[in-house]
């Protein structure tokens, strides 16, 4: 094998020399054991305080799976003392190239961690030659470090959701940063526990004060939660889950309209749900010429689905003012229409018009809401059968902070340094 100094060049381990590369000759892709001794004068960093002390008690051999050289994997291997410092007492020693109780270097668990966000642990595992549960562990190590040492954000708009997981009623809440678009918080359940829980202790104080407002759906729960643990924050109800309600109240107009009118319009009324649920700009060509078919069969349905797309204006007024007057307009719209579901839904509109109208006060970016609902199902899908809820959270703020946006912020993850240190 080549001179020590070479393969030293090669591993490039500050602080560590190679000592002796030992692997099978002739076998193509075998393993390589590579023996490691520190530089220097014989003296060894306690994993207390970082001090270096030349008093040791004894030493073990430990192994380490690092990166590949060329088709061998590597394992390096090192005599780790155990030290007796004067400040802590006895500790093992400090490897600057791994963390305590880690089976893989740092500069590997970096690469299983970045694989693992865009490919299942199974895939990375195998890729860089290590057990699943090596990969794993590695993934968790890497997520958790990365999400330590990263600034804390204080932002001032957060949004309080639920998302179905599985196929039963099983709920969670998740808890996220509107200005940043990033998770915060999860917590199995929907209850008022649930939501203080998520808001006192995934956020700092610090945090908690810079809360100008949080925007959730109408759930009573998550609304009690924000009153007792924020009471300087406004609760903003969330345009895409208000705008669900009149979907369903749309939706209750057609089934009143064609369902329970007779086999004739029962036939005509048929397969057309998720057509009327759309909106009229995104529906085409067609589809634009089927709806307009079911509209002329039906006024009712008709007027009941402009009175639905008319509502998208309430977030265009920017005082409560006008938001007042446009809900009354509306209403003034609806009288003798002989439409009950809408009008149900004008007072319940009307009961919550305090959250509604809040946006005027806090421009709160409800795109986001959507954005980021939408990643964390994909994420959840992709994590299918995740039983490890802190993984899976880890996961999310990763998916939905984007670390790496470009080609400088790649390499910085693989060097394996604290990307935010200044080191
Ligand atoms: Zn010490």
């Amino acid at each position: 094998m080549g001179s020590q100094r070479d393969c030293t060049w090669i591993l490039g381990l500050p602080g560590f020399r190679v000592e002796r590369v030992e692997g099978e000759d002739g076998d193509a892709t075998s393993r390589v054991q590579i023996r490691l001794e520190r530089r220097g004068p014989r003296r060894y960093p306690c994993s207390g305080c970082g001090r270096r002390t030349r008093r040791v008690r004894s030493a073990r051999d430990r192994t380490w799976d690092d990166l590949p050289w060329g088709p061998h994997p590597v394992t390096l291997v090192y005599r780790q003392r155990r030290v007796d410092c004067r400040h802590c007492g006895i500790r093992t020693e400090r490897v600057e190239f791994a963390d305590p109780k880690a089976r893989v270097t740092r500069r590997l668990r970096q690469q299983i961690g970045i694989d693992g966000q865009s490919m299942p642990t199974s895939h990375a595992a195998v890729r860089h030659g290590v057990s699943w549960g090596k990969a794993r562990r590695a993934e968790q190590a890497f997520l958790a470090d990365w999400d330590r040492t990263r600034p804390q954000k204080r932002p001032r708009h957060l949004g309080l959701d639920e998302i179905q997981r599985g196929k039963g009623q099983q709920f969670w809440s998740v808890l996220s940063d509107l200005v940043h678009g990033e998770v915060i918080g999860l917590r199995r359940d929907r209850t008022t526990e649930t939501a203080t829980t998520l808001l006192t202790t995934d956020l700092t104080a610090r945090q908690r004060a810079a809360v100008t407002a949080v925007c959730t759906d109408m759930h009573r729960p998550d609304r009690n939660a924000v009153a007792a643990v924020l009471p300087k924050a406004e609760v903003v109800f969330d345009k895409f889950h208000v705008l669900q309600h009149a979907s369903a109240a749309l939706d209750e107009v057609r089934r009143q309209e064609f369902f329970r009118a007779g086999a004739v319009m029962r036939a005509h009324g048929r397969g057309k749900r998720w057509l009327l649920l759309r909106r009229w700009k995104t529906v085409r060509g067609s589809k634009r010429v089927e709806l307009e078919a079911l509209f002329a069969a039906n006024r009712r349905l008709f007027k009941a689905y402009v009175l639905r797309e008319q509502l998208d204006r309430l977030w265009t007024y920017r005082t409560r003012c006008g938001v007042l007057d446009f809900l009354m307009g509306w209403f003034k719209a609806l009288r003798w229409q002989r439409l009950p579901e809408m009008e149900r839904l004008g007072d319940f509109l009307l009961t919550h018009i305090d959250g509604i109208a809040a946006h005027c006060d806090h421009d709160v970016r409800f795109g986001v809401v959507e954005s980021l609902n939408t990643t964390i199902k994909a994420v959840l899908r992709r994590a299918r059968g995740m039983r490890d809820e802190a993984m899976l959270l880890l996961k999310l703020k990763w998916a939905t902070a984007h670390p790496i946006r470009s080609a400088r912020d790649l390499a910085r993850f693989l060097t394996g340094h604290s990307v935010y240190s200044n080191r």
